[in-house]
C-alpha cells in the first residue's frame, strides 16, 4: 500500500507484515479489539515528531511549585506548567487524581490533553538514584556526574551523552564500558583512548576510527588487534614511541591537525556499510545482538522490531526511541518509554503496561489520557473509574478520536511542552524559528540567559603544561557560538592527567560537534563499491566514502 506523507509528502511504503503489527499491537479493552490505523506520516516525520518532545539538556534554575525551594529543571521559571523536584514528586505530599476530569466529548483529546498538562505537575528532572550528580537528566544510578545527558551507572564522567558503566570519561557519545577516555563516540570497552569513534575493545589509542582490539595505535582506521600502528602502518614499539613523543604536548592545533590526517586516511580506505554485530537479518546501525529489527539505530537485544533508537531489550515493537534501560514489548510510538508492555503514544511512561495515550505515568496499568500518575490502574484523565467502567468509557473515546483523526497518531509536536529548539529533534532535523513557528510548534526564547559573552577575553593556553589553576576563576568565551563557559577544577586534573589541551569551544558545541561527526541515524539504498550489491548504509548515495558490504568488508580488510 502507498501512503502519502502529511508533512513532506513524498510516498512511503506499509508492507503486509506492518498491517499485522498494527494489528497485533491494537489495545484489546473489555475483550475487544480497537485497530490501530496505518501511520500517516513517513518513518522520519514519525521519528522527528517523537524527539519533539524530549529535552535532555536544556536545564534551568527556578522555583519549586510545590515548595518554593530552588530548583534545577527542564522547565525554565517562564513556563506555563507546575514542577516539582524529584523527592516532592514521589512524596503523598500531593495527589494527582485531584486533577482528573471528565472526557469533553465536545472537545478534541488533544485540547483536553493539553489543559490537563497545564495543570498536573511535573518532575523538574528525570534522574534515578544519583548521587552528587544535579546537573544530569535521564540518568539513573550515577555519581559524581556532571552535565551529563541519558545514561548509567557511571561515575566521575562529565559532559556527555549516554554514558554507561563508564569511569571517568568526559566528553562522550554513546560510551559503554569505558575509563579514562575522551572525546569518544559510539564506542565499547575502550581504556584511556582520545579522539576516537565507532570502537571496541581498545587501549591507549589517539584519533582512530572502527577500530578492535586495538593497543597503542594512532590514525589508524579499520584496524583489528593491532599495535603501535600509524596511519595503518606497523612502526614497532621504539619507533611508535619516538613519534608520539614527537606529538606531545598535544596543542588544539595538534588535534585538528591529526583529526584532517585521519579523514585523508579514510578517504582512500573501504567502509563498512553499517555496525552490525551478532544480528540476523537486521538494517541500520549500531545493532547488537538482535534478530530482525529494521531501520534500528543503538539497537541491543532485540527482536521483531521496526524504527528503534537507543533501545534495548525491545521486542515487537515499532517507533520506539530512548527505551533505555528496559526495554518495551508489543508497544508503538514510544518515546522515553522504559519498561514497557503493550502501548501505544507514550512518552516517558515507566515500567507499566496498557499505556495509552499517556505521559510521565509510573508503575501504571490500563490508564488512558493520563499525566503524571504513580502506580495507577483504570484511570482516564487522570480520573479514577472502576474496571467496568473504564472498560465502557475508553471505546467511547476512541470512537471519538476516530472522528477527530487523533485515533492511530502520536501526540502532535505542538502538544510539546517544549521549544523546538530545546528538544533532541532540533539535532536530528534542525529547523529555524521561523519554520518551527510555521507548523504551529513552540520555539523558546531564554529570555535571562545571554547567548554572547561580552565580557574581556581570556587567552586559553596552548597546552596543558602551561594551564594554571586559576584557569578555573575565569570565564572563557566558545570559539565558535561565543558563549560563556568555565573550566572546573575536575576537569583540569582531567585534563592534565591525560595531557590533553583545554577546550575552546562550550560544552553546548562540543556536543554539536560530535553529533556531526557520528553518522546519521537515517538509512539510504547504495551498491557495494566492490561486488556492487544492494545495501542499506547510513552513507547517503552522495557521499564520497568508499563503501562496501559486509562480506566484502570482512575480506578486504580483515
Ligand atoms: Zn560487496
Amino acid at each position: 500500500m502507498q501512503k502519502t506523507r502529511r508533512q513532506c509528502s513524498a510516498p512511503f511504503e506499509i508492507l503486509e507484515e506492518d498491517l499485522k503489527f498494527y494489528d497485533d499491537v491494537s489495545p484489546v479493552i473489555g475483550g475487544k479489539k480497537h485497530a490501530l490505523p496505518p501511520p500517516r506520516l513517513c518513518p522520519d516525520c514519525r521519528f522527528q515528531r517523537r524527539l519533539s518532545f524530549r529535552n535532555e539538556r536544556f536545564l534551568y534554575h527556578r522555583k519549586s511549585d510545590l515548595t518554593g525551594k530552588q530548583i534545577v529543571s527542564i522547565y525554565a521559571s517562564d513556563k506555563p506548567y507546575k514542577v516539582y523536584d524529584q523527592d516532592e514528586f514521589w512524596s503523598d505530599r500531593w495527589d494527582e487524581c485531584s486533577y482528573g476530569r471528565d472526557f469533553d466529548f465536545g472537545k478534541t483529546f488533544s485540547e483536553q490533553f493539553a489543559a490537563l498538562g497545564c495543570d498536573v505537575p511535573h518532575q523538574a528532572l528525570f534522574t534515578t538514584n544519583v548521587e552528587n550528580s544535579y546537573y544530569t537528566n535521564h540518568t539513573l544510578n550515577m555519581r559524581n556526574c556532571y552535565l551529563l545527558f541519558g545514561g548509567g551507572d557511571s561515575q566521575d564522567c562529565m559532559f556527555g551523552r549516554f554514558v554507561i558503566f563508564s569511569k571517568d570519561t568526559l566528553d562522550g557519545l554513546s560510551l559503554y564500558s569505558c575509563q579514562w577516555c575522551y572525546e569518544g563516540i559510539a564506542s565499547q570497552e575502550c581504556y584511556q583512548c582520545l579522539y576516537f569513534m565507532n570502537c571496541r575493545q581498545c587501549s591507549d589509542c589517539l584519533m582512530v576510527e572502527d577500530c578492535q582490539n586495538c593497543k597503542n595505535c594512532c590514525l589508524c582506521f579499520g584496524l583489528k588487534g593491532k599495535e603501535y600502528c600509524m596511519l595503518n602502518e606497523p612502526l614497532g614499539k621504539e619507533e611508535y614511541e619516538r613519534r608520539m613523543a614527537d606529538l606531545r604536548p598535544l596543542t588544539t592545533e595538534k588535534v585538528r591537525l591529526l583529526r584532517e590526517r585521519l579523514h585523508g586516511l579514510k578517504a582512500r580506505l573501504p567502509h563498512r556499510a553499517s555496525h552490525i554485530f551478532a544480528s540476523e537479518d537486521c538494517t541500520g546501525d549500531m545493532i547488537f545482538n538482535s534478530k530482525n529489527c529494521q531501520h534500528s539505530f543503538d539497537a541491543t537485544d532485540c527482536e521483531d522490531c521496526k524504527y528503534l533508537c537507543y533501545t534495548p531489550k525491545g521486542l515487537h515493537s515499532y517507533d520506539c526511541t530512548y527505551n533505555a534501560p528496559a526495554g518495551v514489548q508489543w508497544v508503538s510510538e514510544a518515546g522515553s518509554t522504559v519498561g514497557m508492555t503493550n502501548a501505544f503514544s507514550t512518552f516517558l511512561c515507566w515500567y507499566g503496561d496498557n499505556n495509552w495515550y499517556s505521559r510521565e505515568c509510573h508503575s501504571c496499568s490500563n490508564i488512558f489520557g493520563c499525566i503524571s500518575m504513580r502506580r495507577k490502574k483504570w484511570c482516564i484523565f487522570n480520573k479514577q473509574y472502576t474496571q467496568e467502567e473504564y472498560e465502557r468509557l475508553v471505546p467511547k473515546i476512541i470512537e471519538h478520536m476516530r472522528k477527530t483523526g487523533e485515533w492511530g497518531e502520536h501526540f502532535d509536536p505542538s502538544l510539546s511542552y517544549m521549544g523546538y529548539n530545546e528538544t533532541v529533534a532540533q539535532e536530528q532535523v534542525p529547523l529555524s524559528q521561523k519554520e518551527a513557528c510555521a507548523k504551529g510548534w513552540q520555539w523558546y526564547v531564554d529570555q535571562e540567559k545571554k547567548d554572547a559573552y561580552l565580557g574581556p577575553d581570556v587567552t586559553i593556553p596552548t597546552t596543558i603544561t602551561e594551564t594554571p589553576d586559576s584557569i578555573c576563576d575565569q570565564i572563557l568565551r566558545c570559539e565558535v557560538s561565543g558563549k560563556p563557559f568555565k573550566i572546573i577544577p575536575q576537569e583540569l586534573a582531567f585534563y592534565r592527567k591525560l595531557g590533553i589541551p583545554l577546550p575552546h569551544r562550550c560544552f553546548d558545541q562540543r556536543h554539536e560537534d560530535r553529533v556531526a561527526l557520528r553518522s546519521s541515524r537515517k538509512l539510504w539504498k547504495r551498491n557495494c563499491a566492490k561486488c556492487q550489491k544492494e545495501i542499506q548504509t547510513t552513507y547517503a548515495p552522495e557521499r564520497p566514502e568508499i563503501v562496501y558490504c559486509e562480506e566484502c568488508y570482512l575480506a578486504t580488510v580483515y
